[in-house]
């Protein structure tokens, strides 16, 4: 989104006057509902017959609790690792070629921070802040001057033990664009991404693991959006491959 907005702001004199701050959280891809009416089937509910009032994912915590309200009252509560980890869940392919799916163009970045990239429980509500602009910086020290927020200055290398999904992904970025271009797909243009520095770290066997998971999942039209990718478990997988 803040790329999108990037680019206006190179075209249009207000969006550049008005558009004074930007801040993105590093995104975990837009699920689809699978994960969740599963999470209702494993507690004896159809979510289409009996849809339930309120459902939160997280929330009311540190991650806190995925939790369905029901119009009779009843509440059913579980884990994040329950909902997003344990269990399989599916999103649309363009999360899988998601060229910025941390932030990189907003003045602040902000994501979770769990060793690994679950949490190990409740904590007190600790988050990974990266500010990439001045404007980002001073916003964050003007935060913290405020006792709005406490910050503790961390390697930078730190994210990549709290967010390793996101390394897995921008490393394979390159590689599955090129599976899409071979494919048939239209080739986005992403410029200054480093993707060429972020394939060379990945290594040549899983580019070619990542290329040709991506072409099998094309072929069988995964690329379409009324489709869904099986991309928790293959980036489960790719975790345990490590
Ligand atoms: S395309 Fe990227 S930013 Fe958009 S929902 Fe998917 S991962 Fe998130």
């Amino acid at each position: 989104d803040i790329s999108g907005l990037r680019n206006l702001q190179r075209v249009d004199r207000r969006a550049r006057d008005l558009i004074r701050f930007t801040q993105a959280m590093f995104c975990g891809t837009v699920p689809s509902l699978f994960a969740s009416r599963a999470f209702l089937e494993r507690r004896g509910i159809d979510m289409a017959a009996d849809p339930p009032e309120e459902f939160r994912w997280r929330g009311e915590g540190c991650p806190g609790p995925t939790k369905a309200v029901m119009s009779d009252g009843r509440v059913f509560k579980g884990t994040y690792n329950e909902l997003w980890d344990e269990n399989p869940w599916t999103t649309q392919f363009r999360c899988k070629i998601c060229p910025d799916a941390i932030g990189l163009c907003a003045d602040l970045a902000v994501g979770d921070d769990w060793p690994g990239g679950l949490p190990q429980g409740e904590d007190d509500g600790w988050n990974a802040v990266i500010a990439h602009t001045v404007n980002g910086l001073r916003i964050l020290d003007a935060c913290e001057e405020a006792g709005d927020l406490t910050l503790l200055d961390v390697d930078v290398r730190h994210l990549d033990s709290v967010q390793p999904h996101h390394v897995r992904l921008r490393q394979g970025l390159s590689t599955r664009l090129a599976a899409c271009a071979a494919a048939g797909l239209p080739e986005p243009e992403f410029h200054d991404l480093a993707l060429d520095d972020c394939a060379a770290a990945f290594g040549a066997d899983k580019r070619d693991q990542e290329y040709q998971g991506t072409l099998r999942r094309l072929m069988a039209g995964h690329g379409d959006e009324d489709q869904l990718a099986d991309y928790g478990a293959a980036v489960q997988q790719q975790l345990e491959d490590q």
